[in-house]
């Protein structure tokens, strides 16, 4: 299926189902994709096939061309809701994200108050001090959580480091509590013959009880939404998201839900 990519540093602006009017940002190269994970389900394709030439943009170029984007937007009368780190992988991986964070922040204030700050990532770096520091200074703080099984991670999220840990990550999470969002991608199907359904009890229970212990803000739980680079996975139903929402509910936690 055809997958995408995103222009950088920004895109859009794009009306997200999650977060609304939204201005990515997007700290990747434009023509690859860079990223800690290589999910089956990611609509920038597999790393594999999405290897990138290009650099990273700098904290200057990034700077420069939110100002030239948020002044254009002023003056056709638009108003974002949101700036979205996001893109082609994974923000938190370049070498320069806490400074270019708080440079947003000072933009965003000067240029558009209304607007929150929020970074969709992998969590694969809240383990470094620096990154964890970066990312409580944000608005949303949105870190994705699809599962706490090893096993299901290494079929689905496939990180790239064969030091990664979700013990040291839930950890991490814990450390931020209501100061992240946990997002979860619900979904079914099968890759290799193998049954990928993540929205049975076998992987909600645990998954649920870790959530409990992480008192996040908010969980988003949402499903497959655009092109995926694997044919063979499909979206959860309705009732499936709605039955997770209502046992997230149940332990005490907001849950947003996008279908
Ligand atoms: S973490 Fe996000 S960007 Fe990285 S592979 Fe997964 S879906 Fe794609």
């Amino acid at each position: 299926m055809n997958t995408q990519l995103y222009a950088s540093p920004i895109f859009g602006p794009i009306h997200s189902r999650r977060l609304g009017i939204s201005l990515g940002i997007n700290l990747l190269p434009a023509d690859g994709k860079c990223c800690s994970f290589d999910c089956l389900y990611c609509e920038c394709g597999l790393n594999s096939e999405r290897v990138a030439h290009s650099k990273m943009p700098t904290a200057d170029e990034v700077s420069a061309t939110l100002r030239q984007h948020l002044a254009k937007l002023a003056l056709e009368g638009i108003q974002p809701d949101v700036l979205t780190f996001a893109g082609n992988g994974e923000p938190t991986l370049h070498p320069q994200f806490p400074e270019i964070v708080n440079r947003v922040i000072e933009i965003r204030n000067e240029m558009a108050p209304q607007a929150k700050v929020s970074v969709l990532t992998n969590a694969t770096q809240t383990v470094r001090p620096e990154i964890f520091n970066a990312l409580t200074h944000v608005d949303n703080n949105i870190v994705k959580l699809d599962t706490v099984d090893p096993i299901y991670i290494n079929k689905v999220d496939r990180p790239v480091s064969h030091s990664y840990d979700v013990n040291e990550i839930i950890r991490a999470m814990k450390q931020f509590g209501r100061r992240c969002i946990i997002q979860t991608m619900f979904m079914q199907g099968t890759y290799n013959g193998e049954d990928l359904d993540n929205t049975t009890d076998r992987y909600v229970l645990p998954w649920l009880d870790t959530v409990q212990q992480i008192q996040p803000r908010e969980v988003m739980i949402y499903t497959i939404d655009r092109n995926t680079p694997v044919a063979t996975l499909q979206k959860a139903t309705h009732q499936q998201l709605d039955r997770i929402a209502a046992m997230v509910e149940a332990r005490g936690v907001k849950c947003q839900t996008s279908y």
